[in-house]
């Protein structure tokens, strides 16, 4: 007989989109063909665990023949283009929604050889470029144009990638100033939309050199976070955008994969230096970056309106889990029934969570009563920490994991927070982030409090990330055994709330006081 081996299947959504129509297809899938539930990613996309081998063809091209795809989901190519979730109707928000999706595009891989092995003679229906809600877009053309400095390999399937593709995965995503919802700083290209005062597109600030990843032990691997490159006006945008896949195709390390993502391009150049790279390509110079209102974080959980009369709502999906909980809330009953009964489309957050769209202000109370006739809490009654936090799949499910994160993470927030209650700083939110290995899937370097999984129930802690997620965060300790993690913990709790200035946060006081000023204290 043969082994039964299960995967996993990423969905690729574009700006996080998720439809009526593929929501109620991936939910029949995950319960039929999967271990009944969904997994919301950190990169606004859904995951169906534990698919059988002889499955997945059906699962597959169920998913292709709703217009949907999993194709650079995974992979050495763009991975799923992220893009700050509020659906706003404000201009800069249409923006940053209509070209991620046009990236998308852009960059989706050209091969055929997908659509022959999962389909076969089935015809998927038909994926069609996508055409876009503010302009018409001729797709083949933006990836097609050559500019005459090399951006384009002649004569190949795929006129960017190449027969080779990317040296590694590579992340892009866009957003409005202030908005950084998104964790901007840990994609390979992050983006800004730029209008004027009347809210026309000027053209995009671009930041290079994100990523998380990094070996425990290993040195030379590194979390980064993203360096300003320049202004790019909007007629130029996409030249640069794939001068700058150009550049990691042609110069990225393909000798160590450790170090293949553009992040250590970036690095061992140095930005000008990287800039230059770029600018061979792009034939001129590229502007200077261009000043922005500052950065805030948020994750646009509960109800907004959303600037057309109707509203949005954010529904907090604890670590991405989107299941019927054992004498818990009936999430995924209530996701569906909702979609079901309003027929509402949802966006994928970057923290792991959903936000249904286009909500009539009169269908407010109807939606609230289902989700606490299935037990779903408000965001409001999630304490700061839970509220904020996030963890990776982790054991059982991901074959890297040394520990484990979804399923312990939960109980250390609320222990966490009864931590800082006792002491009187109930109301501190810290963005706090849990990982079963060093790879970094739920982004815990840019944190204020994290935890990376170096043990079996043991580990490394990382503080000092920024409350509003643009700088890496340094690692404190290697090996703390979970049952003593309040212990160690608590002091430095303490120390915060006598020594903070007013105002302060916790990353930004860690971070002021440092790693050896930190341990000095501590000893
Ligand atoms: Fe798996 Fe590590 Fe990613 Fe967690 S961080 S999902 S353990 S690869």
């Amino acid at each position: 007989e043969q082994k039964k081996y299960s995967f996993m299947l990423r969905l690729k959504s574009p700006a996080g989109e998720v439809t009526p129509e593929l929501y109620k297809v991936v939910d029949d899938l995950c319960s039929e063909y999967g271990q009944n539930d969904l997994r919301a990613t950190t990169r606004q996309c859904f995951q169906i665990h534990g698919i059988l081998k002889g499955n997945l063809k059906t699962v597959i091209s169920s998913i292709m023949n709703i217009g949907s795809s999993t194709v650079g989901a995974c992979g050495d190519v763009v991975r799923n283009v992220g893009c700050t979730p509020a659906p706003f109707t404000a201009p800069a928000y249409a923006y940053a929604r209509e070209y991620s999706k046009i990236f998308a595009e852009l960059f989706k891989p050209q091969t055929t050889a997908f659509s022959e092995i999962w389909l076969g003679d089935d015809k998927a229906a038909s994926v069609e470029y996508w055409k876009g809600d503010i302009e018409k877009w001729d797709v083949e053309k933006i990836r097609g144009h050559d500019n005459g400095h090399g951006v384009l390999v002649k004569n190949k399937v795929e006129p960017l990638y190449g027969d080779r593709y990317l040296p590694r995965k590579f992340k892009i995503s866009i957003t409005v100033p202030g908005d950084n919802s998104i964790d901007l700083y840990t994609n390979d290209i992050g983006l800004v939309v730029l209008t004027d005062k009347e809210g026309v597109l000027e053209g995009f600030n671009v930041m290079v050199g994100g990523g998380m990843g990094r070996t425990h032990n290993k040195e030379q691997s590194f979390p980064r976070a993203a360096d300003h490159l320049g202004f790019v006006a909007k007629d130029d945008v996409f030249e640069l955008m794939k001068c700058i896949v150009a550049a990691q195709r042609d110069h990225g390390n393909r000798e160590v994969r450790m170090n293949a993502r553009m992040k250590y391009l970036v690095h061992n150049l140095g930005i000008d230096g990287f800039r230059g790279l770029v600018e061979g390509y792009f034939g001129k110079p590229i502007e200077p970056w261009r000043p922005m209102q500052e950065w805030k974080y948020m994750d646009w959980m509960g109800w907004h309106e959303q600037g057309d009369g109707k509203l949005f709502l954010g529904v907090s999906v604890e670590n991405g889990r989107i299941r019927n909980f054992e004498n818990g809330p009936q999430l995924k009953t209530a996701l569906r029934r909702i979609v079901d009964e309003y027929n509402l489309s949802m966006v994928m957050s970057p923290a792991q969570s959903v936000i249904f769209k286009d909500i009539r202000p009169e269908d407010k109370a109807g939606i609230e009563s289902i989700l606490a006739e299935n037990q779903v809490a408000p965001v409001e009654s999630f304490d700061p920490i839970t509220r904020h936090a996030m963890a990776c799949p982790a054991l059982p499910l991901c074959g890297l994991a040394i520990t484990e994160a979804e399923r312990t993470l939960p109980e250390l927030t609320r222990k966490l927070h009864g931590l800082l209650e006792g002491m009187g700083l109930g109301e501190e939110q810290i963005i706090t982030r849990m990982t079963g290995c060093p790879n970094g899937c739920a982004r815990p370097y840019m944190a204020e409090l994290a935890f990376v999984g170096d043990g079996a129930n043991s580990y490394q802690v990382w503080l000092g990330g920024s409350p509003v997620l643009t700088r890496t965060a340094y690692a404190l300790k290697d090996k703390v055994k979970m049952p003593e993690m309040e212990a160690f913990l608590a002091p430095i709790f303490r120390m915060y709330k006598e020594e903070r200035q007013e105002g302060e946060a916790f990353g930004d006081w860690t971070w002021r006081v440092g790693k050896e000023g930190l341990l000095a204290k501590l000893a």
